[in-house]
C-alpha cells in the first residue's frame, strides 16, 4: 500500500498536491525522527540492511496476477530457503519506494498468500525527546530509523469493529491513482510468521488499513474497485512516475 501521506525530508508531498485532503493528512509529522519501538520482529532487518540481488519490478493494474485469489502458502515452504529470497526479493521492491508501507506477494508476481509492512514507515513520526531536551547525541542516533519489516504468511482477519472510516489510500499497483475508501477501524489479523510462528495481532487506524488493503490483495481486490473520489495525479517526481 501507498500512504502519499508520508513525508520525505519534512515534506509531505501528498499535502503539497492534495490541499483538500483529509484524514492521514492530518497527523503532526515533523521532521524530526525517533526510533521508539524494540525491534521483535525475527524478520527485521539491520540498519546495514543491503539489497544485491536486481530489485524486483511491481506489478502493475492489468497484469492478471493481481485479479487471482492467491493460494495459502503449503506448509513445507516455512522457514525454507525459498520463501527467504521471496521475501528478500518483496522486501527490495519495497525498499525501492519510499512512499510504499505495504506490499502484497502477487505484487511482485507470486500468488501466496504473504504481505510485508514496513513498520518504520507506519510509525508516527514524532521529535527524539533528546532532541527535545537540547542534548546532541541521543538525537545523531534517534534520527536513523532501520528498515523493519514484518511477515505476514496466510494471514486472516478474524475480527472486525462494526465502524469504519474513511481514509485516504493508494497502491503501488496502482501509480498516480488515490482515492478515498472505507475500512474497519480496529480488526484482529491472525498470521504465521517466516518461521512458522503463529500472531495475532490487534490493529487500529492505519495498521487496520494495512491489513485490509494487503489481505485485498491477495483475494484479487484493487483499492480502486472500492474507492471513491478516485483522482490520477501526474508526478515528475522519479519514485511516482
Ligand atoms: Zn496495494
Amino acid at each position: 500500500m501507498r500512504w502519499y501521506g508520508r513525508v520525505e525530508n519534512g515534506r509531505s508531498r501528498g499535502a503539497e498536491r492534495l490541499p483538500e485532503r483529509r484524514g492521514l493528512l492530518d497527523r503532526p509529522l515533523p521532521e524530526g525522527r525517533v526510533a521508539s519501538f524494540s525491534q521483535t520482529s525475527q524478520t527485521a532487518f539491520s540498519g546495514g540492511f543491503c539489497y544485491s540481488h536486481k530489485v524486483k519490478t511491481i506489478v502493475q493494474d492489468g497484469d492478471l496476477v493481481l485479479r487471482k485469489k492467491a493460494k495459502p502458502l503449503p506448509e513445507e515452504l516455512f522457514g525454507s530457503a525459498k520463501l527467504a529470497q521471496l521475501i528478500k526479493d518483496m522486501s527490495g521492491a519495497l525498499d525501492a519506494e519510499p512512499d510504499g508501507v505495504a506490499l502484497a506477494a502477487p505484487q511482485v508476481g507470486v500468488s501466496w498468500r504473504i504481505f510485508i509492512i514496513r513498520k518504520d514507515r507506519t510509525l508516527p513520526l514524532k521529535p527524539a525527546a533528546s532532541e527535545v531536551a537540547g542534548s546532541g547525541e541521543l538525537s545523531a542516533k534517534s534520527k536513523v530509523l532501520a528498515p523493519q519489516v514484518d511477515v505476514y504468511i496466510n494471514p486472516e482477519i478474524v475480527r472486525r469493529s462494526r465502524k469504519k472510516q474513511e481514509t485516504d489510500e493508494g497502491c503501488l499497483s496502482v501509480r498516480g491513482k488515490y482515492g478515498h475508501t472505507k475500512r474497519h477501524e480496529r480488526v484482529t489479523l491472525r498470521a504465521r510468521r517466516e518461521s512458522g510462528e503463529r500472531v495475532e495481532r490487534g490493529a487500529g487506524g492505519l495498521l487496520a488499513q494495512i491489513f485490509e488493503h494487503e489481505l485485498d490483495h491477495l483475494d484479487g481486490i484493487l483499492f480502486t474497485d472500492h474507492a471513491t473520489d478516485v483522482v490520477e495525479l501526474k508526478h515528475t517526481d522519479e519514485h511516482l512516475a
